[in-house]
C-alpha cells in the first residue's frame, strides 16, 4: 500500500536528513521505525504526513503518487491516514467526546454518522467512562487513548504513530501497545517511530532501523538492534 522510492530529504541548511531511502508496507503490517536521536525518524514522518517534501525520490500511497501534493490535495491524503503524536496534541477546551466528534466534524461527517462512531470508538478503547471529562481530568495514558480513538475514528487504512509511548511509563505504554495491536488486528496498516526498546523486541514485528539518515536494516521479526 505504501512505496518509498529514492527517497532523499535536505533541509534549507543543506542538511541531508534521508539519504536513498526505500521500502515497501504491504497492507495490515505492523512495521517500527527505530534509530538513535537525528537518525531521520521524524523526517520520515513528516514526509508521509505532507509537513515536509521530499527533495528527490518518489512515495505512493494505494497506487497513487503523492511525493508532490497541491496543497487542496492534502486534506483528502488526510483521510486516510489516522496519526498519533508523542504529546497528544488533544484540544484542552473540548471533552473526550468533542475532541474526538471534531475529526469526523472537519471532514464534514453528517451529524448521525458522528453520534455512532464516536461511542464505538471509545469504548473500543476503553473510555465510555470519560466521554464528558476534558483532557486535564485524564492521566496521560487516558489522553494517549483519546488521541488513539481520534486518529482512528475516520477508518484511516494507515495509522502513524510519532514516539506514541514516549511520555508514559512501562505499564501504560503497554496498554496503549495492546491497543494498537487490537487497531492492526482490524486491518489498519500502522507505522510507529519508537524509542522504546522493551516494546520493539516484545512485539515481534517488522523493524526498520535508521542510521544517520540511511536504512541499515529491514528486519521482519526484528528486534532493537542498535545503540543508543
Ligand atoms: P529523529 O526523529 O530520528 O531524531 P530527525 O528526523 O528529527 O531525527 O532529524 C534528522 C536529522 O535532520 C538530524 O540531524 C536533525 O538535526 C536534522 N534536522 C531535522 N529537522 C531539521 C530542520 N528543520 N532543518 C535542518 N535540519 C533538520
Amino acid at each position: 500500500m505504501l512505496q518509498l522510492v529514492d527517497i532523499c530529504k535536505d533541509y534549507k541548511n543543506g542538511h541531508r536528513a534521508l539519504n536513498n531511502i526505500n521500502f515497501n508496507v504491504e497492507r495490515g503490517e505492523f512495521v517500527f521505525i527505530v534509530g538513535a536521536s537525528g537518525a531521520g525518524k521524524s523526517t520520515l514522518i513528516k514526509l508521509l504526513l505532507k509537513e515536509e517534501n521530499a527533495t528527490s525520490g518518489r512515495i505512493i500511497l494505494d497506487n497513487r503518487e503523492i511525493t508532490h501534493l497541491k496543497q487542496k490535495e492534502i486534506p483528502y491524503l488526510r483521510r486516510n491516514m489516522g496519526v498519533v503524536f508523542q504529546d497528544f496534541r488533544l484540544l484542552p477546551n473540548k471533552t473526550v467526546y468533542e475532541n474526538v466528534a471534531f475529526a469526523m466534524e472537519i471532514i464534514e461527517q453528517h451529524p448521525k454518522q458522528i453520534r455512532r462512531q464516536v461511542p464505538m470508538v471509545l469504548a473500543m478503547v476503553g473510555l465510555s467512562e470519560r466521554a464528558e471529562h476534558y483532557p486535564h481530568q485524564l492521566s496521560g495514558g487516558e489522553q494517549q487513548r483519546v488521541s488513539l480513538a481520534r486518529a482512528i475514528v475516520n477508518n484511516p487504512q494507515l495509522l502513524i504513530c510519532d514516539e506514541p509511548t514516549g511520555n508514559l511509563d512501562p505499564n501504560t505504554s503497554k496498554d496503549i501497545m495492546e491497543k494498537l495491536n487490537d487497531i492492526n488486528y482490524r486491518g489498519t496498516t500502522i507505522i510507529m517511530a519508537t524509542h522504546a526498546r522493551e516494546i520493539v523486541d516484545d512485539a515481534q514485528k517488522r523493524v526498520i532501523t535508521l542510521s544517520n539518515g540511511e536504512i541499515i536494516s529491514d528486519q521482519q521479526k526484528g528486534g532493537y538492534n542498535y545503540e543508543d
